[in-house]
């Protein structure tokens, strides 16, 4: 069984009755029912949670870490963020959804600001796949389109993704690395950015199969107890 962790600030659904007229009992409850399946175990933190239910012990015991955060990125406590940072670079994997581009965590472990330019009206994004061997992009045809986004633009300042599955093309132009794998140290991370709150972009079978597969390609292949720097004997000795 693969292991995830969906965390969300859970903040817009509470505050709009839009956004919780989409997601009625929280994005992070939307993600967990489409992704609980016979190889995936799925539990919720958000950040009104004691320690934002991201203690020592959920993290150790969490293969995946999802992310959903937007208008309270500044309320994650920095120990907790540090805390995050250490299990993924020790190989827990994480997906970055939508504006969880600018959250604590993906800064740190990016180390670039982030920023990208946006405009929300609901353009139409046709989503390409131009990696169609990468085991994120199974089942996911040529492109497939979402006919309510929020637009995000070049330039991304991240860095030199490692690969890039998806580019998103909007109506309005705009041109954007909508899904993107990094590694860090044993931890893999996607980035992935449709799912604005206002559009029921979770409700979406490629969205939903994209999130899924990538689930399966950031479980951890190792990993490791402690980020220690040992000092080590010598292997041969033949010499001396
Ligand atoms: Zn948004």
């Amino acid at each position: 069984m693969i292991k995830v962790t969906v965390w969300n600030e859970y903040a817009h659904e509470k505050e709009s009755e839009k956004v919780a007229s989409i997601y009625p009992r929280g994005i992070h409850n939307a993600i967990a029912d489409f992704l609980r399946c016979d190889d995936i175990e799925v539990r919720t933190a958000t950040l009104d949670d004691p320690e934002c239910g991201l203690t020592e012990d959920v993290l150790n015991d969490t293969d995946v870490l999802i992310w959903w955060g937007h208008i309270r990125h500044g309320d994650v406590p920095d120990n907790v963020v540090n805390r995050v940072r250490k299990s993924v670079l020790k190989g827990m994997g994480l997906i970055v959804l939508h504006s969880g581009h600018h959250s604590k965590i993906f800064r740190a472990l990016m180390g670039t600001s982030c920023n990208l330019s946006w405009r929300e009206d609901g353009d139409l994004e046709r989503i390409w796949t131009i990696n169609p061997a990468h085991p994120i992009a199974k089942g996911i045809g040529r492109y497939f389109e979402l006919d309510g986004v929020e637009t995000y633009a070049e330039p991304f300042g991240i860095p030199e993704p490692d690969e890039v599955v998806f580019m998103g093309w909007y109506e309005g132009g705009e041109l954007f690395r909508s899904g993107c794998t990094f590694h860090r140290e044993n931890g893999r991370i996607f980035y992935f950015q449709p799912g604005h709150e206002t559009f029921p972009i979770f409700y979406n079978e490629n969205v939903q199969t994209i999130i899924r597969n990538a689930v399966r390609w950031a479980a951890p292949v190792l990993r490791i107890p402690e980020l220690d720097c040992p000092n080590v004997q010598r292997v041969h000795n033949v010499n001396k």
